[in-house]
């Protein structure tokens, strides 16, 4: 399916969103509200930007084109983190909020990882306003980065709302994620599950199919995660990019046999 990824079916998926009426949440918003406050459906629009920094820029044009405000959870490492690019994102109308890693970084140490959240989470705050945060899934370290929370007054301790899969309440919002490069939940998805997702929710595998669920659920509940390095402009783009991918997969999927983690 080398045309679904394409900067053209992420404009289709938004523009069915609008068509139905979905308001749009940054994680942000949503964490901001209590339950009562929440409008009764909705779709918060999550991005990871774990790599090629210049496509979450492009999506956040795309977006805001059409209005729609979302939330890029950047990392930090020096090959994805500019400020200058972060700062245009977030002057698009989007929420920044930080993909730490600092379990790997601190080699499962929770008080060296600590030390290191504050530190990166500090650097990303001089170019952006930052209340929430996401794990970044490292499929080649055998840490799990949510695992440096003890219980949620840590967020508060670090002025932040909450964490992207921690705080979400999953029960009652159904996630949908492109890792892998389809939307279904599988054997890829390595470190990329949320607790309690339901495991009988409807399933999309293409874009297309997502578009389609949008358009028969319009009193759902969303959030979807996609992660704009894994989209390209053109399908020439993509396949080149999905080559790339493929290897990657491979060495994903090993991983998961050998450890079989977050199923
Ligand atoms: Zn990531």
């Amino acid at each position: 399916m080398t045309n679904d990824f394409t900067y053209g079916m992420y404009a289709t998926l938004l523009e069915a969103g609008l068509d139905v009426g979905f308001p749009f949440l940054t994680v942000r918003e949503y964490l901001s509200m209590d339950a009562e406050e929440l409008p009764p459906a909705f779709i918060v629009l999550r991005h990871d930007v774990d790599r090629k920094p210049a496509n979450a820029l492009d999506f956040a044009r795309i977006e805001a084109e059409r209005g729609i405000a979302s939330t890029y959870y950047v990392r930090t490492v020096p090959t994805v983190f500019d400020p200058d690019l972060v700062r245009e994102i977030e002057s698009l109308g989007h929420e920044i909020g930080y993909h730490y890693e600092d379990m790997d970084r601190a080699d499962g140490d929770v008080e060296a990882a600590h030390v290191s959240f504050a530190r990166h989470l500090a650097r990303l705050r001089e170019v952006a306003t930052v209340d929430t945060v996401c794990m970044h899934g490292n499929p080649l370290t055998p840490h799990d980065n949510r695992d440096m929370w003890r219980d949620d007054d840590e967020f508060d301790e670090y002025g932040l709302l909450g964490e992207a899969y921690l705080s979400m309440d999953f029960e009652d919002v159904a996630y949908y994620s492109d890792t892998g490069r389809t939307w279904r939940d599988g054997a890829l998805k390595v470190k990329d599950h949320t607790f309690g997702v339901d495991g009988g929710k409807r399933q999309a595998s293409t874009t297309g199919d997502l578009v389609d669920l949008l358009r028969e659920t319009p009193d759902g509940r969303f959030c979807l995660l996609s992660h704009p390095d894994r989209w390209a402009d053109t399908p020439a783009e993509l396949v080149t990019e999905t080559a790339f991918d493929t290897a990657k997969n491979v060495s994903k999927y090993a991983m998961h046999v050998v450890t079989s983690r977050g199923g």
